[in-house]
């Protein structure tokens, strides 16, 4: 199979689809990679990385769309690329296509068998697709905002360890999940009072076991977010309802029981925002200020390392794009029913409900 591999052309997307690695592995399996001039730059990975491999460079992009029996991105396909797309071509990458009909519109009448990585499953309830860019995003949350308290933006000047004599900053973390634990993990590590907030009590319970008494749980409800607020240095927003806009977990008001220069960090940004406040920023304006409290809301996070980022979902990726490579999609699909939930469309239909559900069009 001819797997191809075009640069990503979204604003501020370094991420690529295939890793040196990945394209390796691949082609030792009797596959053939081409690769657009450049794609793994913004990652770290020169043209040279690819061709060690046996991969062949090729100029542009429309070579890569043309060719290819299999596409393997990160981003959806923007407007330009779901033109060079071909009927019967296979496309693996993240979509969205919920909020996106234009893009679902364009899919359909391509006729490309278009694999999603948000909605591929791991049968224990998880999206392993998702979770290494949520690991990021969270790993990334108490450094981000460990930066934002800084005096020179806006913060209130309290370092995240402390020092011998002096206290530490409290950080409180709401949604104790894949984010949330990784924003844990680093915060902990950084020497921060760390408080989880969670409603799933077997997830908090969770966390205190692993964590062996090195941070807080604590139940999510409204009184005790109110209560700690006036004790936090920072607060992480990492909670998700599946296929639900966030919960608003901090109004507007409540800013004034925080101190002045204390951080918000809302990860789950990207789903709406869980503090009243919040509006998307990026990395090249992460910050502003409201009433006082410093906001840190990027919605794309894992941007920011993405070399780690694309190493990450390259490898999370790799099992997937094996078994599309070796056996087909439709041979793949039918022998992993986590794979299958990946498939949202083929030849003109929507095999995916909850997007058909989300944009009015049977599936
Ligand atoms: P997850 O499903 O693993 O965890 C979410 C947690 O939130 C769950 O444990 C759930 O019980 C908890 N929760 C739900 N409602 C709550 C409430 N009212 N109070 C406290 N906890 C509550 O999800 P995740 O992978 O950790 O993702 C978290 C958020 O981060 C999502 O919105 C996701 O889209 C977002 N995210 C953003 C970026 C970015 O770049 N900004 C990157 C990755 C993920």
């Amino acid at each position: 199979m001819l797997i191809g591999c075009p640069k990503e052309i979204k604003s501020q997307e370094y991420r690529v689809g295939l890793t040196p690695r990945a394209a390796a592995e691949v082609i030792a399996r009797g596959h053939k990679v081409i690769v657009e001039t450049g794609a793994g730059t913004g990652s770290g990975f020169p043209d040279d990385d690819y061709t060690a491999t046996g991969a062949e460079v090729v100029a542009t992009a429309d070579e890569v769309f043309a060719r290819a029996d299999l596409i393997v991105k990160v981003k959806e396909p923007q407007a330009g690329e779901r033109k060079m797309l071909r009927d019967g071509q296979v496309l693996f990458t993240y979509l969205h296509l919920a909020p996106d009909p234009d893009q679902t519109r364009d899919l359909l009448a391509g006729g490309v068998t278009a694999i999603a990585y948000e909605t591929v499953t791991d049968g224990r309830g998880g999206l392993p697709l998702l979770a290494p860019m949520s690991e990021v995003a969270g790993r990334l949350a108490p450094q981000s905002g460990a930066w934002a308290l800084q005096k020179a933006n806006g913060g209130s000047g309290v370092l995240m360890g402390g020092v011998p004599g002096v206290r530490p900053a409290n950080v409180a973390i709401i949604g104790g999940g894949v984010v949330g634990a990784a924003a844990a993990r680093v915060a902990v590590g950084m020497g921060a009072n760390v408080t989880v907030l969670d409603r799933s009590v077997p997830r908090l319970s969770y966390l205190d076991d692993v964590f062996m008494g090195r941070l807080t749980t604590q139940y999510s409800d409204q009184v005790g977010v109110a209560e700690l607020l006036p004790r936090m240095d920072m607060v992480i927003g990492a909670v998700l309802i599946p296929g639900a806009a966030a919960p608003k977990l901090v109004s507007r008001e409540q800013l004034a029981l925080m101190k002045p220069g204390a951080v918000l960090v809302d990860v789950a940004i990207d789903q709406g925002g869980c503090f009243e406040t919040s509006r998307p920023t990026t990395h090249q304006d992460p910050i502003y200020e409201v009433d006082g409290i410093v906001h840190y809301c990027v919605a794309n996070m894992p941007g920011a390392v993405a070399r780690t980022s694309t190493i990450a979902l390259g490898n999370a990726t790799m099992p997937f794009l094996i078994a599309l490579a070796d056996n087909g999609w439709k041979q793949a699909c039918k022998d992993d029913p986590n794979l299958l939930n990946g498939l949202n469309t083929h030849a003109g239909h929507l095999t995916y409900a909850a997007v058909g559900e989300a944009l009015g069009i049977e599936a």
